[in-house]
């Protein structure tokens, strides 16, 4: 008997100095840590449940549209801005300036915290970005500077436009205030933060157990920093890249050549992809899409087709409305199903959700019948 009242003693002594020290923790935070930004990451994962049922596998998606400002992004923007933080580069409430050159979701994430943790958001954006895009930038207040869309060489293109907008208020003398360019598509804090973060919560919500990842490219900060650390813990997981159609990368996986279509038209948007997809797919290899390139096993072309049929399905049997590059990656994933057989789990990741397609993407896919089927869509 005493042994028992000792033995339920210590357990509750060691229940009470859990419950102080968590929070400790959490009264020690700085109150803005305790803002919108605790929101990101940790997203949940979900069974897509009628994909699973007809392949006789496990199909799994990471709901990074379930991040406050709606997309993966939101982990990068938090990482730019606590990094450049740390080594002293931006200052809170202090009139410091962020540049990012961003035709999407990264525009919204850094106009959302940038809100929150006391900077000013410079939005470079071509200036046919979709209106609920726009409108959303709008909302939020951001800066915004719509150049004419036009290749990565040119000195005006969106991502120059941002880099140059930096260095002008670096450069001047007479104005006080202190700019960052953000560069989402060559800096390290993307994928790293997808390998701190992202890859470690998938590994934790499947037990340690999937055969398959798959997800898209735009600057290749998420398949990168995901596939990196999922390799480490178990080398057998396949990595597949869903890649668009027009986009180069699918060629530079498969075949190890970059055959770039558009540059041979030598049009002047020769980098840009044609696809109704927005957010992945691209004709230059980026820094970030470079650091985890080795770890993609195999690239899967799907075409618009493909992707308008996959939303419009998912949206219909399962409920979930989702963005055009989650839709690539599902038809992917079923692809995959088929050829690797039943009991196989795979995980894609959810980006965004179908409201920051609704102009573009969604207005075709609305067209599809409610009867479409899975044969319907893969061939
Ligand atoms: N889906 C959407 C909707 C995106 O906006 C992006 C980023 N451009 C991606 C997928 C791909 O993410 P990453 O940049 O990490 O390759």
């Amino acid at each position: 008997k005493t042994t028992g009242t000792v033995i339920s003693a210590i357990v509750l002594l060691r229940e009470l100095v859990r419950l102080y020290q968590g929070q400790k923790e959490l009264t020690s935070l700085p109150p803005r840590s305790r803002g919108v930004e605790s929101l990101i990451g940790n997203t949940p994962l979900i069974e897509i449940k009628s994909l699973s049922k007809l392949t006789g596998c496990k199909i799994y998606a990471k709901l990074e549209l379930m991040n406050p400002a709606g997309s993966a992004k939101d982990r990068v923007a938090l990482s730019i801005i606590k990094s450049n933080e740390q080594l002293g580069k931006l200052k809170p409430f202090n009139n410091d300036i962020i540049f990012e050159g961003t035709s999407g979701s990264t525009g919204i994430s850094f106009a959302m915290l940038c809100n929150a943790l006391g900077y000013t958001a410079h939005i470079c954006l071509p200036d046919d970005t979709s209106p609920e895009k726009l409108q959303l930038l709008k909302s939020l207040g951001a800066e915004l500077e719509p150049v004419k869309p036009a290749s990565i060489v040119d000195p005006n293109q969106y991502t120059n436009a941002a880099r140059n907008g930096a260095n002008k208020i670096n450069n001047d003398p007479n104005d006080p205030r202190n700019a960052i360019f953000a560069d989402q598509f060559e800096n390290d804090f993307n994928w790293k933060i997808h390998y701190q973060t992202t890859g470690p919560e998938i590994w934790k919500q499947m037990d340690g157990d999937l055969d398959v990842f798959i997800n898209g490219s735009g600057t290749g900060g998420t398949i990168s920093g995901v596939s990196r650390f999922l390799k480490e813990q178990d080398s057998n997981i396949k990595v597949i890249l869903a890649d668009p159609q027009g986009s180069g990368l699918f060629n530079r996986v498969n075949y190890g050549v970059m055959y770039d279509h558009v540059e041979k038209e030598g049009t002047r948007r020769r980098h840009q992809v044609d696809t109704l997809v927005e957010g992945i797919g691209l004709n230059r290899l980026t820094w970030n899409f470079k650091q985890g390139e080795n770890n993609i096993d195999l690239a899967i072309r799907v075409s618009d087709d493909q992707a308008l049929k996959m939303a419009k399905y998912l949206s219909i049997n399962d409920g979930l409305f989702w963005g055009s590059s989650a839709a690539i990656n599902c038809v992917a994933a079923v692809k995959t199903a088929l050829k690797l057989g039943p009991g196989n789990k795979i995980v894609v990741i959810a980006c965004d959700s179908g409201a920051r397609h609704l102009s573009k993407f969604w207005k075709e896919a609305e067209k599809i019948s409610n009867d479409i089927t899975l044969d319907d869509i893969i061939d």
